[in-house]
């Protein structure tokens, strides 16, 4: 029963401890509801049907969900009550079932995945990960999932240090990323706008590190091809605590010159935010008591 759910491998029991993700054996849930400002391939008319999953196995000291990553916050599910939560999502106009920040709690996910597929729930299912996550978990997910949204936050090992304490990070997110990409291809968008298959990969631009982004781009233009769908982020908001870089916001002139790199490498299929985007209405209202909200 030792945990080596992601590459954190922290071989703890979840039935006694905590990890470093905070989450023990229960699979705890802090919002499911209706989320209207992700991609406008998830979002559609209806609004992606979100599960945020409380606890984090990356913990960036940037984060603007900073109130789940301790695993604390929210109601705990069985797979079964899970399964009827997102059959409601579906009844009430989900265009997917989006599980963000799952990995801790895969294996909760996956039955309750079977049980509601089984009950007939027929929305594509969206893996929203921080992409800290062994190819193994990829490959466990491959059956119940159709979109993979993975973050590709570092290249530079040593801001991967500073900023979540990860070994490894861009090897073990280009590995996995690799493997989405093996599984389901390069993402496919219908003639009405909609993702059903494929991988979407989101980079964060930080503030101070315009550089790693460029190192970032190119390397996805190395390894998966200017093909590739890429969501370029302007949203970073600094937190109260936060020490520089990272104590302002990203300029209009640094998010350009992302945006830039990302066009003169030959990328065609960017989603590119507006500068004013790094405001409330990305971070929702998250609870102790959860129903699903439309
Ligand atoms: S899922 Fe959590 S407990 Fe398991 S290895 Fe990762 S961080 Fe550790």
């Amino acid at each position: 029963m030792s945990c080596s759910l992601c590459p954190r491998n922290c071989m703890i029991d979840r039935r006694s401890q905590r990890g470093f993700c905070g989450c023990n054996d229960t699979m705890r849930i802090a919002r499911i509801g209706l989320h209207r400002y992700e991609e406008p391939c998830l979002c559609g008319n209806g609004g992606s049907g979100a599960v945020f999953f409380s606890g984090c196995n990356l913990r960036c000291v940037f984060c603007q969900n900073k109130v789940l990553q301790t695993g604390q916050l929210g109601q705990d599910f069985t797979p079964d009550a899970l399964a009827d939560a997102l059959l409601e999502l579906e009844r009430i106009g989900a265009e997917n079932i989006n599980l963000v920040t799952p990995t801790p709690h895969v294996n909760g996910i996956c039955k309750a995945l079977d049980i509601a597929k089984g009950r007939g729930l027929s929305l594509p299912i969206v893996y929203n990960t921080n992409g800290y996550l062994s190819v193994d978990t990829v490959d466990k997910l491959s059956n119940f999932v159709d979109i993979w949204l993975p973050d590709l936050k570092y290249h530079d090992q040593r801001l991967a240090d500073r900023f979540s304490a990860a070994p490894r990070y861009f090897d073990t997110a280009l590995s996995a990323i690799g493997r989405m990409l093996e599984h389901s291809g390069q993402l496919f968008v219908n003639e009405t706008g909609r993702a059903t298959r494929g991988v979407l990969i989101r980079h964060l631009v930080l503030p101070g590190c315009v550089y790693d982004s460029r190192d970032v781009l190119s390397a996805v233009a190395e390894h998966f091809g200017t093909d590739t769908y890429l969501s370029l982020m302007h949203q970073f908001t600094p937190q109260p605590d936060a020490k520089p870089p990272l104590n302002r916001r990203l300029t209009k002139r640094e998010y350009e010159s992302a945006v830039d790199a990302c066009l003169s490498l030959g990328f065609t299929r960017v989603y590119i935010q507006e500068c004013d985007s790094a405001t409330f209405a990305y971070t929702p209202a998250f609870s102790s008591e959860v129903t699903v909200q439309a």
